[in-house]
This record gives C-alpha cells, structure tokens and sequence, in this order.
C-alpha cells in the first residue's frame, strides 16, 4: 500500500469523515505499513498510567476484530486497534465500542416481570441470578415432564459466536433438537446452496486473475476484507460487481451489472449460455467432476441475451462482456456474501445459478485432489453430530422444510408463529432474539408473548425482552471469557478486559449454570466453564491456563500436508459438481437451478405493480448499524440519526420528493415513515432501507413469502410505493 491510499477525506472534519467512510470508519490511515485509526493515537501504556489489554470487538456478528482496550482503575478510558492482530482494523462500530460498555440503558441484573404479558408494564423487579436460574430450570423441566423436551426452543440471536455452542448443547443435552438462530434469515441459504452444488468459490490469491464479488460491499458490511480487494485491483486483477446498489466495490469494477433485485438467477443462467454457447467452458473439468451438463446446456437456452436485458435491467453486451470475462480470465475468485442473494423466494436456486458459473469454468477446488494442509480447529462443544440425530424426528421444521432439516443441524425458525399456534413449542430459551428480525414481526412479537414460559439473556431490556418471563444481564466481548478463536494458525483465548457491569455474566458461564440446574452438571463439566476450553484444546495439546498466558495468542504450527486423496470428490451424492442436485431430485424439487419470478414483481405481479411500481430492497448493509442493534449508541447515533429511504433522484423528482423529506413508505401489507434519502446508490424503480429501526420498521411491510427450499423469506423483492408524508 502506498500514502496515496489517504483519501480526500483526510481533508474532512472527523464526523464528516467517519461517516463517508462507513465501515472502514476511522481506520483508513497507513502508519508505517500497518492500519490504525487516525483519531486514537496509540499511546505507551506507562507515560499514560493506562494499562494496555487486549480482547475482541463483537459490534457486527462478523469481523471479530482485535481491540487494545486503555484501562485505569478499572475501567476502559478508550480503544485502539490491535495492531498486530489478523483481524482488523476498527469500523465505526467497533470504535465505538465504549459507547455500548458503558451505556447507562444496560441490563445489569436478573429481572423477573410482576405483572402479566400483555401488561404496559411488566413490573420488573430485580432478582438474584439464583433466583432468576432455579425458575428458569424449574419451569423447564415441568415442560419436559408434562409435554416433552422437544416443546423447549432455544434460540441465539446475535451476538452470536460465544453463545451459540453453549447453547446448541444445553438443547440437545436437554433433549430438544429445536435450536434454532437468526441464521435462519442469514448465512445458511447460501452455504446450503454451495452444498447442494458441491462447493463455493475460489479464496483470493496472488494467482487470482478475476474477482466477482455477488455481490458484497466489504466497506460497509465486512471492513477487513476491504484492502485485499483494493490490493487485488491495484495489481491488475479484473472487478466484476454484481450489485444492484452504486457501491463502493461497484464504483471501482471493470463491470458493474446493475441488476434488479430478485433476478440474479436468470442474470447467471444468461451468462452461463453465452459461456456455453461460444466454447469457453471448461470441457476437461466438466467431463471430469460434473453432473447434469447436457440438461443445464438445455435449460440455459432460453436465457438470451435479450430476454435476460428484459428480466434482469442489465443491458445485454454488458452481461455478455462480463461472461467472457469470467470464463477467460482465470482463476476467478467468486466472493458471495451472506444473504442478499437468498432473500427471495426462489433464493438458493437463484445462488445455485449463480455457482453453476464456477462448476462449467473449474474455478471450484475438488476436495482431496491436491495435497492440503489442515487447518487448526478445536473439538466442537456443540456435539451436535452425535447428539442431534436421535433427536431428528422431533423437529418442528423436518416435514415442512424437508431439504433444510436434512442439511442445517438447526430448525428454520421462520414459522416460530405457526410452531407456537400449534402447541408444538411451548416455552423458550432466547439470547440476544428480536422479534424484528422476521417479516410481518407483529406475528412474531405475538408468539414470544403466546409461549407459556420464556426467558432471555441481552446487554438490553429491548422490546422482545419485554416479552420475557425473566432477563438476564449478558456480558460484553470486553467482560467476559472466552470463546476461544482461531485465525489463521493462531489460537486466542480472549480474559475479561474489565470486570462486567453491574451482574452481567458471559453466556457460556450463565448457561452452565443452567445445565447443573437441570440435573446436567456432568455434561458440562459441572459448570467449570475453564475445563471446557480444556476439552476443546485437546486436539491442540493445550490448555486453557496456558492460552490465558499469551494474550496474543499462540502459534500452531502447520505440520506436513495430507497427500492427495486416492477418492477425491465432491460432498454430493455423484461425488461431483452437481447442476443436477441429487439431493433436491430426493425431495421432489426440480434439480436444475431453476430461475423463477419474486413472487411480487413487476413482471409476476402486474397489476400490484401498478399500485405500487417500486421494488423494494430491505436490510443492504449500513455502516453504523448492524440489525437492529446499536441505535441507542450516541456516537453511531450521531453519524446516523433517522431510519431513511433510499431514492434514485430521478424517481423522487417524479415524486416532487426532495433530500431530507419525510416520506411514507407503503406495501400491500402497510407502511413506514422515514427520510428521503436522494441517492445514485439507488437504481432507478429499486428503494433500499434498513431494517431494525423501532420507529420505522420496514418488516411490519414485508412479506412472509418463504422460499420452500431454505425457508428464506423474500426481504429484497417486495414493491412498494414512496409519496411525500
Ligand atoms: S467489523 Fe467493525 S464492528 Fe465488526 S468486529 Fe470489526 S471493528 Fe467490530
């Protein structure tokens, strides 16, 4: 990297800064080869009397950056980047991670509510953590005794990584296979889809010729990912952006196809053809390693270029420029993200389309061809390959989402209404939940009311925590143990920087506790939540007291590579890569990736369309804000204070809508208010905004229209209308 990198923004005044640069927020400078934030000046811990201690941000559910946190008398004065740790540097978020420690809206005990759901008031009242987990396990084990385990669901929301396997285990040991998480609307479509294919895209390396990033915007979704883009194009590595949003990433590709929302299927199957039809598939690897070529050459054919222009918005030449790109400029690296693709209600067909690029030009690796070298990983607490199967039939979500309980070790959440109207869940478990989360949430909101039983675990008493029985106070990632992380061949077991506020305690600890309450002591080893990170370092020879001494981690060294194996293959049924899905062929669902209409568009539904002429797109990624969390934080707050409609100027002229209005957002199913936001980031027909916001939530307008392979419901092609409020 070069000083040349400094931005304009250099020039800017710092909230002006923070909030044009978004995720990457204030950590754009280059010191001497390395990222640090240009506002915190890392100091010498003894010229300040601060002492440095190191531990990890868990403001997004997904960076997991390193923070060097200044401590006096105990407590945090401010945060640093962790210079030499993998990940990093700080965004907006994590610089602003003082703002959510020692927010004074915090929980800092056990509650227990007085008065009945459906209250104004639920009468809090402050409890002992004895008291708190006796009554949770108490009324546990009368549910199990009168209705079965299985009517217990236990749910993570987000954050997510401490709580998690803790809590999958707790389920199972229990002897409920109803965990479920928010990933039920995140990640695991995609990871289905690549499953169901065989595999994903290719990592970036120096060999990488071509990246196409379906879609991402690293600047505001995944920060630390942002410069080995950014490197890669400074060394001539071709961009392929697939967005409908004028991104970051977008402003930067070779070619940008603006596609509308929805239509990511047809956009592949186009290009497939073009790749195809003029030879530049890979023909050795495809008579090799993949499946159902011929019915997929069949299928594609429809997709012209011209039909493809009609269905997608993306002018032909330019989707037929970016196919011969993508099969001529090898190796390609596909960089997919979690969910924009599978927000629709043909979702992993459309992300199997899209991965169907990789298998016909072999930019897809075949596991055990070549030799590898493994990488480090730890005993899985979960247990959940052992102890889930028997427990497989239980499941609310195995008859009505058949492929998903065959492949996700969790349930599909998304008909917690249905599961809870029809006595099939009874009481819960909820840490970090939020009835926002889900389209039509007002359903949603109602279940966790409905439950005869729940409780909850947060750093807030947010509105579903309100719907609890008894709350918990959850600790930071700053004030709590563990867990233990893994990059690259580097081990962490991350102590408490500070000590918790008021009585929060970590997940892990609480949940533990839960377990010796439930008669599970010796499966938890009896709450000694130290022995457990023991058990988890076995395959690693280390142990917990010895990780704790090293807060910068250890080394793992990489060992000899594993020799190519003598069965190399996919994970499908075939063994190959499969355009024809073996196991989707098993459950009656057509096994072409198969392109269908949103189920509301101006093509599938014409005459809603015309009431409501604007495609709307929910939830893209936005730099302050990750889900609903963080709009009590001042400092976020301040960089972006009002939920806000993104508006291509020339469909707000046509609105006579100017910057800064109020507008009202209305769908079939009801309206928001929120601010116009004039922006070229917006295609013209498509709006974008953010969910999570309390006073303008954009999930009481969208649909529950499920995709019936993953479950996924449609969260960016929806239609809507936008007038003046
Ligand atoms: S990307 Fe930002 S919020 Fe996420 S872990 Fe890193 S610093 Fe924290």
């Amino acid at each position: 990297m070069t000083q040349d990198r400094t931005r304009p923004d250099w020039r800017l005044g710092r909230r002006t800064f923070l909030k044009a640069t978004g995720a990457l927020g204030a950590a754009l400078a280059l010191q001497g080869g390395t990222l640090l934030d240009p506002f915190v000046t890392p100091v010498a811990a003894a010229e300040s009397g601060e002492e440095i201690r190191r531990g990890i941000c868990d403001m997004c559910c997904i960076g997991y950056c390193g923070i060097e946190a200044l401590v006096k008398d105990g407590r945090i004065t401010r945060v640093q980047p962790w210079a030499d740790y993998p990940y990093g540097p700080l965004c907006s978020k994590g610089n602003s991670i003082l703002q959510q420690v020692y927010n004074p809206e915090r929980l800092k005990y056990p509650m227990k509510r007085t008065k009945p759901k459906g209250s104004d008031d639920a009468g809090w009242q402050r409890i002992s953590w004895d008291e708190a987990l006796d009554t949770i396990a108490a009324k546990f084990k009368e549910i199990k005794a009168k209705y079965g385990a299985e009517k217990v669901v236990f749910f993570v929301g987000d954050p997510k990584e401490e709580p998690r396997p803790p809590m999958q285990r707790l389920a199972l040991k229990f002897g409920s296979p109803n965990y479920g998480t928010e990933s039920s609307t995140c990640a695991r479509a995609m990871q289905m889809a690549a499953t169901l294919n065989g595999g994903g895209g290719l990592p970036i390396t120096a060999a990488t010729k071509t990246i196409v990033l379906w879609p991402k915007n690293p600047p505001w979704s995944m920060a630390r990912d942002t410069w080995q883009i950014i490197e890669a194009k400074e060394r001539g590595v071709k961009l392929i952006v697939v967005d409908p949003r004028l991104t970051q990433m977008a402003q930067m590709a070779d070619i940008h196809l603006r596609l509308r929302p929805g239509t990511d299927g047809a956009l592949a199957l186009g290009m497939a053809r073009v790749i195809i039809n003029e030879g530049l598939y890979d023909a050795d690897f495809v008579s090799k390693w993949v499946t159902g070529f011929e019915e997929f050459k069949a299928y594609v054919q429809e997709f012209t270029p011209e039909k493809v222009q009609e269905i997608t918005w993306v002018p032909a030449d330019k989707m037929v420029a970016a196919a011969r790109l993508y099969a001529t400029n090898k190796p390609v690296s596909w960089v997919t993200t979690a969910s924009p693709t599978v927000h629709h209600a043909n979702g992993v067909q459309n992300q199997r389309a899209i991965g169907a690029l990789i298998g016909i030009t072999g930019n897809v690796d075949v596991p055990g061809l070549k030799p590898s070298v493994p990488g480090v990983s730890v005993k899985d607490l979960t247990e959940w390959r052992q102890l889930l199967p028997p427990l497989q039939e239980k499941r609310v979500d195995l008859k009505r989402f058949p492929v998903w309980a065959e492949l996700v070790e969790e349930i599909q959440m998304n008909l917690l209404p249905e599961y809870v109207a029809n006595g099939e869940l009874k009481a819960g478990l909820f840490a970090g939940a939020n009835f926002r989360m889900w389209p039509q949430d007002q359903e949603y909101r109602k279940a966790f009311s409905s439950l005869e039983f729940a409780a909850g675990a947060d750093f807030w008493l947010t509105p579903t925590m309100q719907l609890m029985d008894i709350v918990l106070p959850a600790a930071t990632s700053l004030e709590r143990y563990g867990p233990i992380r893994i990059a690259g061949r580097k081990v962490f077991l991350p102590e408490p920087v500070v000590p918790a506020v008021g009585e929060a305690r970590g997940d892990r600890e609480w949940i533990f506790d839960l377990a010796k309450r439930l008669g599970l002591g010796a499966d938890f080893w009896d709450g000694n939540v130290e022995a457990s990170f023991d058990w988890q370092l076995e395959p690693l020879k280390l142990k917990a007291a010895e990780l704790k001494k090293q807060p910068k981690g250890v080394d793992i060294p990489a060992g000899a590579p594993t020799p190519a194996s003598n069965n190399p293959g996919f994970s499908t049924p075939s063994r190959k890569f499969e355009l024809t899905s073996g196991i989707l062929q098993k459950h009656d669902v057509n096994p072409l990736p198969v392109y269908k209409e949103p189920v509301e568009s101006p093509v599938s539904t014409p005459d809603l369309a015309k009431k409501y002429p604007l495609v709307l797109n929910t939830g893209s990624r936005e730099p302050m804000y990750v889900h609903s969390r963080h709009r009590n934080n001042p400092r976020l707050r301040e960089l972006e204070p009002d939920p806000k409609v993104d508006i291509n100027p020339k469909d707000a002229a046509a609105r006579g809508i100017k910057q800064g209005d109020d507008v009202i957002l209305e769908g079939p199913r009801g309206s928001v208010k929120a601010k116009a936001n004039l922006t070229e980031l917006a295609m013209p027909g498509v709006v974008h905004i953010y969910h999570g916001w309390p006073q303008a939530d954009i999930n009481t307008v969208t649909g529950r229209n499920f995709d019936p392979i993953s479950g996924f419901p449609s969260f960016k092609s929806e239609l809507c209308e936008v007038r003046k409020a």
